[in-house]
């Protein structure tokens, strides 16, 4: 068969099908649709606003490598006029985070852009290697999930930023959707397609990649020879969504629009107002200072499991003294609210 031109300009040769549409197009085009979309999402879901100073989390995965790359030139072609930044969460797990960092430490100069790296360890006084000692396989996510949300919102306090953007692609989203069906949890649904989360008192949080498939996020990466790292959790994974990313791989098998059409169902279903769960932020937790619904909030309800019997504070000493000597602390640090605390973004944090 003779070569094929790209069906979009139709001068270079085809050498990509595209995941999503099934389209042959030439490289170029590639990029240019693939940054194209996420430009589009960006600005009909007006993300942000010329001067945002804008943290992405980074991970030294695919995800958020590419969403890096892509941030970076969409607001120099498109003069967004965001400040980016890079903000890493080092959750403590040997042989794979450690070296993921090493990826977003390169990262950090390949795009020139200032990264904080934030760990488990400094915050809570666990590493995750240390929490699966004590709990197993398997439980490990739920620590890892709660942990990671806080430890995102107080470094993104730390860098002074206003809004966190995360590498979740398509995939990531239809499964969440999926798992949160097979789940019953509709609140949940209800939630999980929004683009963009904002609580009360929480910095904006958003996924540019909302509609880009993970096999383009892949080739992305392969055809810019991207550096980042590829290695999965040494951890297991939650078993249930492991089910809901088969069958969506499946799906997408048969039918290459099944992610977007899961999306787009997800995005339909009009949820009765009784059923949303109002995640109402009533206090600050009387441990650490982080807003809560409850009186300690759902990282502090974790670690008092981990340390029954050992009586221990929330953040411990030695993130309590590191946390001062930054300038962000005061003897009654469990009492203020992260947020308002005294010089909670020292600049020294940052990694020029
Ligand atoms: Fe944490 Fe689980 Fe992800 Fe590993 S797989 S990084 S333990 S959430
Ligand atoms: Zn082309
Ligand atoms: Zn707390």
């Amino acid at each position: 068969m003779p070569p094929r031109n790209c069906a979009l300009c139709d001068k270079a040769r085809a050498i990509v099908k595209r995941p999503k549409t099934g389209q042959q197009i030439c490289k170029d085009c590639f990029f240019h649709v693939f940054e194209t979309e996420v430009h589009n999402t960006i600005t009909e879901a007006q993300l942000f606003k010329p001067g945002d100073r804008v943290a992405i989390g980074a991970s030294g995965g695919k995800d958020s490598t590419v969403l890096a790359y892509v941030m970076k030139a969409l607001n120099d072609r498109y003069q967004y006029g965001l400040e980016l930044f890079l903000l890493s969460i080092d959750e403590g797990i040997t042989g794979y985070r450690d070296d993921s960092l090493e990826t977003v430490k390169r990262n950090q100069q390949q795009y020139d852009m200032p990264l904080k790296i934030l760990s488990y360890d400094e915050l809570y006084g666990w590493t995750m290697d240390a929490i699966v000692s004590q709990v197993g396989k398997k439980n490990n996510c739920t620590f890892c999930g709660v942990f990671r949300r806080q430890a995102l919102d107080r470094g993104a306090a730390m860098l002074n930023v206003d809004h966190i953007v995360t590498g979740h692609n398509a995939d990531d989203i239809a499964e969440t959707v999926l798992m949160n069906i097979m789940r019953g949890d509709i609140a949940r649904l209800g939630r999980c397609t929004s683009i963009c989360t904002q609580g009360e008192d929480t910095i904006k949080r958003s996924k540019p990649f909302k509609y880009a498939y993970e096999k383009e996020i892949v080739m992305y990466a392969y055809f810019k020879k991207l550096d980042y790292f590829s290695t999965e959790c040494i951890y297991s994974p939650d078993a249930y969504r492991g089910h809901a990313r088969v069958f969506l791989k499946d799906l997408e098998a048969a039918r290459p629009s099944a992610i977007i059409d899961i999306i787009h169902s997800g995005e339909a279903f009009e949820i009765k107002e009784e059923v949303k769960a109002t995640q109402k932020i009533q206090q600050t937790c009387k441990r650490c200072g982080y807003m809560s619904s409850n009186e300690l909030c759902k990282a502090c309800s974790l670690l008092e499991g981990l340390e029954r019997g050992v009586p221990q504070a929330a953040i411990t000493d030695r993130a309590r003294k590191k946390l001062a000597s930054e300038g962000g602390a005061s003897e009654n640090l469990r009492t203020i609210p992260y947020f308002q605390r005294p010089g909670a973004l020292p600049p020294t944090a940052i990694v020029p």
